[in-house]
């Protein structure tokens, strides 16, 4: 009987091994794949590359830094991969069907606008691109709100529902933006700002305004 146990717990102990070493090598490809897709902006084997970011990605990420190179490259490669995978649905919703949620911390530090329960309103003072920007993707039809946070996205999507969703943020609130709209079967794109902070953050406003203008 005490062998029996014995010999139990050595194939416990076996298979785990075998499943941490498994896990190891998927995590290693996983971590190539991405660092290439990186430098090429090429997806090779995407479902297999998705399933390391989102799965494995605490081991891929400690790879990267074990590698010397910055984990964000991960964030920054989940999020290309997720927006190419969403992109041909976002652009067969209809654009009256698609919400932008821009960020307010892109407002002018002097910024009139007042909040609401519907994000900032803006008031197109000049200050800042968000003026312009706002106008003309309402012209084109998108519906466009400018949020403090994530639980006004919450709201303002429970409210309009879009089919569609196109954020602007830093790379935490793009990631966790695109994982609330594959809960919610949204098609869900985001656009990284290219200078993050509380105030005063940066966007490529022409990657923005080429982004809502192209329409296959
Ligand atoms: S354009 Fe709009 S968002 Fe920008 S500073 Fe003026 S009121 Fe604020």
């Amino acid at each position: 009987m005490l062998i029996e146990i014995d010999s139990i717990f050595t194939l416990i102990g076996q298979a785990v091994v075998y499943l941490a070493l498994l896990l190891l090598i998927l995590a290693v490809l996983g971590s190539i794949l991405i660092a290439h897709s990186f430098k090429t902006e090429k997806f090779i084997f995407p479902n297999f590359m998705l399933f390391s970011i989102t799965i494995l990605e605490n081991l891929v990420k400690a790879l990267f830094r074990l590698a010397g190179a910055d984990d964000a490259i991960v964030d920054d490669v989940g999020i290309s991969l997720k927006n190419k995978i969403s992109m041909k649905k976002f652009r067969e919703t209809p654009i009256e069907k698609r919400i932008i949620f821009l960020p307010q911390c892109l407002r002018a530090v002097n910024c009139p606008s007042k909040l609401s329960p519907e994000g900032m309103k803006c008031i197109s003072c000049g200050s800042c691109e968000i003026g312009n920007a706002r106008k003309y993707a309402e012209n084109i039809g998108y519906k466009v709100f400018i949020v403090p946070g994530s639980s006004f996205i919450k709201r303002l999507v429970q409210k309009h529902k879009p089919k569609a969703l196109l954020g602007v943020g830093c790379m935490t609130e793009i990631k966790a933006g695109l994982e609330m709209c594959e809960k919610l079967n949204l098609y869900g794109i985001g656009i990284t700002l290219d200078r993050a902070g509380c105030v005063s953050t940066v966007l490529d406003w022409d990657k923005f305004y080429d982004f809502i203008n192209f329409e296959e």
